[in-house]
């Protein structure tokens, strides 16, 4: 029970990100919604997600999402899905029979004890280090002017992407209040323009699919991780209709705080 006047982790990170709800919780108000809508159990959901390869959000994925089958992983550095069509169309072919498909994405962004964000506090560490890398080195990048060449590199093709898409938009960046939040923003925008076009172009070859977009937000090591929805969708593909969930999902998640 939390105490009269005392700041919780969950107090810190909805300075910045209102609407921000612990991850488990966020995967069983999910369930709950499929549940009462379509009666879907979550081992009948392949889970295909679009999230950072850094290993804090394999330390903090929650446990609930491992009910599902997956994850089938589409995403590289930032969270972008680097893996593709080819990726989205061979996950939709591992769907249980009878079965519905969850693509969940997003950018992710540190929020330290001090409520600082785009910092945290690693396992085993005794400082504080930036999250995500990828989209703070990019930003440091644009801030020092440095050259931001177009090119495939073998290499580095990842971080040359992000670093292109924020690029796009350095005025907004340099604009911002606060650029690492503002860069998050920039790279979710990217990432849903994206993962919508690829669902576009899929071969998904099932009923119901739920789309989920967020800002996923990693608390220090003993926090866990939190995800802020900014696209809770239900995609039917007979109808070819597109249902939010996401106030109903934003009414339920404040009646379990
Ligand atoms: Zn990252």
């Amino acid at each position: 029970m939390k105490e009269p006047g005392s700041v919780t982790s969950l107090d810190l990170i909805r300075k910045i990100y209102p609407g921000a709800n612990p991850a488990e919780q966020s995967v069983n108000l999910l369930y709950d919604i499929i549940r009462q809508k379509l009666d879907f159990r979550p081992e009948q959901i392949l889970h295909a997600d679009s999230i950072c390869c850094d290993e804090v959000n394999t330390i903090q994925y929650p446990a609930a999402a491992s009910k599902m089958i997956g994850s089938f992983k589409m995403g590289g550095l930032s969270g972008y899905p680097f893996a593709g069509l080819a990726a989205m169309n061979t996950a939709a072919q591992h769907i249980p029979e009878q079965g519905a498909m969850l693509i969940s994405y997003g950018p992710h962004i540190g929020v330290s004890h001090k409520g600082i964000p785009g910092e945290l506090r690693r396992t085993g560490q005794s400082c504080d280090s930036i999250c995500c890398g990828a989209v703070i080195s990019s930003l440091q990048k644009l801030k020092e002017k440095l050259a931001i060449p177009d090119i495939h590199s073998e290499d580095d093709y990842q971080i040359n992407r992000v670093q292109q898409i924020l690029l796009k938009s350095e005025s907004r960046l340099v604009a911002a209040a606060h650029p690492v939040v503002e860069a998050t923003e920039v790279m979710y925008e990217a990432i849903d323009e994206k993962i919508q076009n690829l669902i576009s172009k899929s071969e998904l070859a099932v009923r119901h699919v739920f789309i989920a977009g967020m800002i996923l937000i990693n608390g220090d090591f003993d926090q866990g991780a939190y995800y802020q929805y900014r696209r809770l969708e239900h995609f039917d593909t007979v109808n070819n209709t597109k249902t939010s969930w996401l106030k109903e999902f934003n009414s339920k998640a404040e009646q379990n705080i």
